[in-house]
């Protein structure tokens, strides 16, 4: 199965990606993540990617899609496999498409975790990430035991140096002018599957779960 993982940043997409990938043995292709790696490295790519991320603004659609085609390339991804972070404009939900229509594939469903822009905002302002696992916190809502110090793997806790007010609002507004349209192209295709992102993350994963799987039973 190809999913497709979209909502606003701050809406749950990293934290529900990692489950819904275990839960259904899919190889998690997240490009923040595939750019945050190049960025440790050094590299042009790495480079390349501060520079539009320290903004709030979307990297170039080719070279987002070459770095995702490069990764599902892999034999992991030859079945299936579940973005979260791309696509992100209609060039690139159309890329996708070509680059699976030549492997015969196609994408099977399109998950829409819907956050009200005041709750994104809320939750991007507090957030604190592991280094190690990823895993988010949040010093309101979901502190970890100790303060710095990943729950699950005692790793350092950071704070992404996207997540400050003005680009948190910037990275909003990119997302309403250029991913929201992607909506209605999955939902004309019938592969739009919408989840409230206000319940808690087990509630949340859930309802990602059991329409996944309604899907796939079709
Ligand atoms: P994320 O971790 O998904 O919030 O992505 C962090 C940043 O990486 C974004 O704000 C963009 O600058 C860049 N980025 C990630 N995915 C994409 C994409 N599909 N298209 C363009 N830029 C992206």
């Amino acid at each position: 199965m190809y999913v497709v993982m979209l909502g606003g940043p701050g809406a749950g997409k990293g934290t529900q990606s990692a489950i819904v990938s275990q839960e259904m043995n899919l190889p998690h292709v997240a490009s923040g993540d595939l750019f945050r790696q190049a960025l440790e490295q050094q590299t042009e790519l790495g480079l390349l990617a501060k520079s539009y991320m320290d903004k709030g603004e979307l990297g170039p659609d080719e070279i987002v899609t070459k770095m995702i085609l490069e990764r599902i390339d892999s034999p992991d991804c030859a079945s299936g496999c579940l973005f979260d972070g791309f696509p992100r404009t209609l060039v690139q939900a159309e890329a996708l498409d070509g680059i699976l229509a030549e492997r015969g594939e196609a994408v099977d469903a399109a998950v829409y975790i819907k956050v009200s822009e005041a709750e994104l905002v809320k939750r991007l302002s507090g957030r604190w990430i592991c280094r190690q696992c990823q895993t988010p916190y949040h010093v309101a809502t979901s502190p970890p035991a100790m303060v710095g110090k990943c729950d699950k793997c005692g790793g350092q806790l950071y704070q992404r140096s996207d997540d400050n007010e003005e680009t948190v609002r910037k990275r909003l507004k990119v997302f309403f002018s250029q991913t929201v349209p992607i909506l209605d192209y999955y939902r004309k295709q019938g592969k739009l599957l919408d989840v409230s992102g206000n319940l808690g993350i087990a509630e949340v994963s859930k309802e990602i779960l059991c329409a996944l799987r309604g899907r796939e039973a079709q």
